[in-house]
């Protein structure tokens, strides 16, 4: 865990409010769930996956409740979704930190922000496509160019079914090829044995049955109108069928966006796809869902990486220099602030040229400087501090008036 500081968590502001644009424009409306939830809301998450087994912070608390840190969004949207039974479609989207008893490494931590959306209550193959192109348009957004879409279906339960059984045979027969972890995995889930990136697995990997073999009908035509959408908008994908999303109540889409600059072990900004059974397993009625999580920190190296999507600047518009005292400052930061104009001041009692020096380093535009002169005539010195221009004398009911002129 770590702190974030200017102007780094400026950008981290920046980054969630180009999210909320992106997709309040479609029609998404922000969630805002709690931190910490009963432990059976993610319980039904991570089965026999990590996050359960040794990745959630989990304790009991003062009145003796079994609760847990948010590990992801999903189940707690799913969980929303059933307190509150909203009209659906029901299309939200969150940002914030989850929590994950992880291995820290570059771009790893226990407490990580993403940003998500997640669709509740249709399973039309269209709001697949939009909720991919949402992930895409925003990483667009942000000047990502070298992001990969990666895209599969797991088809129904039953022909997962099939295709997990299909794996379990395939690795069993050639269990001396794979890694001692990769068949403790085999154990709790064939399909995760997919996401070893281990040097030993990569080719028994690549030589299993793939999850097409086994889509009936229905599937393969959702599949096919996905593809058909993401095509006519002109989205570039790659079907990658080893691509699996562990846990057991994913269905039908799949997908993920991967960092081209980043380090293929470590490279997945985000990803998400289709669910079914999780709202059933926290009390509710059947209902399908579908979305994504982006990582802030993985997408911001992508970012940094590509030399897009930069700090915003911190510079203020206004530096108020004051040798009188301080009192001139306050009152003139002030209107100027109401006035809709960023504004700093010096405190301290500073000397006019410490002063002067903290204008410079605010990055400001104009300095107005009040010193005894102009405090005993009711006026104030404006003065450019980039890009040449003379400094003058205004009357300090004109003060704004010519602040405006010479930002505009
Ligand atoms: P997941 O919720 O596991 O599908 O993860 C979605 C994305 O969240 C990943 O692709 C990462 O970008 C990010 N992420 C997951 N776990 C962490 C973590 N421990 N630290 C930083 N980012 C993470």
């Amino acid at each position: 865990m770590r702190d974030i500081l200017a102007p780094e968590s400026a950008r981290w502001r920046r980054f969630v409010d180009v999210f909320a644009e992106v997709v309040e424009a479609a029609g998404y409306g922000p969630l805002i769930t709690p931190l910490v939830e009963d432990s059976g809301v993610f319980a039904g998450v991570g089965e026999a996956t990590d996050i359960v087994l040794k990745e959630m912070y989990r304790f009991t608390d003062h009145g003796g409740r079994d609760v847990a840190l948010r590990p992801e969004f999903t189940a707690s949207a799913c969980r929303a979704f059933v307190e509150h039974r909203p009209p659906t479609p029901w299309k939200v989207w969150l940002s914030g930190s989850n929590f994950r008893y992880e291995r820290p490494q570059r771009g790893r931590y226990r407490q990580f922000d993403q940003v998500d959306i997640e669709v509740l209550g249709s399973d039309d193959p269209f709001v697949d496509v939009e909720v991919i192109a949402l992930g895409w348009r925003f990483l667009q957004r942000l000047g990502l160019r070298q992001v990969d879409l990666l895209l599969n279906s797991l088809g129904e339960p039953a022909e997962r079914d099939l295709y997990v059984d299909a794996l379990r045979v395939h690795f069993d027969a050639n269990l001396d090829a794979l890694s001692p972890a990769s068949v403790t995995t085999l154990e709790r889930n064939p399909l995760r044995v997919l996401d070893s990136k281990r040097a030993e697995d990569v080719e028994l990997i690549a030589a299993a049955p793939t999850i097409d073999q086994f889509y009936g009908d229905v599937s393969a035509h959702h599949f096919g109108v996905v593809c058909d959408g993401l095509d006519s908008l002109g989205i570039p994908y790659r079907i990658e069928p080893r691509l699996v999303r562990g846990l057991d109540y994913y269905v039908r889409t799949a997908f993920e966006f991967a960092g081209g600059t980043l380090d293929s072990a470590q490279n997945a900004l985000g990803g998400g796809g289709r669910y079914d059974g999780l709202v059933e397993q926290l009390g509710g009625p059947q209902t399908p869902g579908i979305g994504f999580a982006l990582g802030v920190d993985r997408t911001l190296l992508a970012c940094d990486d590509e030399g897009v999507f930069a700090s915003p600047g911190t510079a203020v518009d206004v530096f108020v220099v004051d040798t009188t005292g301080g009192e001139h400052a306050l009152v003139v930061a002030e209107a100027l602030r109401a006035a809709g104009r960023s504004a700093e001041r010096a405190f301290d009692r500073r000397s006019m040229k410490a002063q002067m020096k903290a204008a410079d380093r605010s990055g400001a535009a104009l300095a107005v400087i009040i010193g005894a002169d102009e405090a005993a005539d009711g006026t104030a010195v404006v003065r450019p501090m980039r890009g040449g221009g003379e400094q003058y004398v205004v009357a300090r009911p004109d003060l704004l008036a010519h602040v405006d002129a010479l930002l505009t």
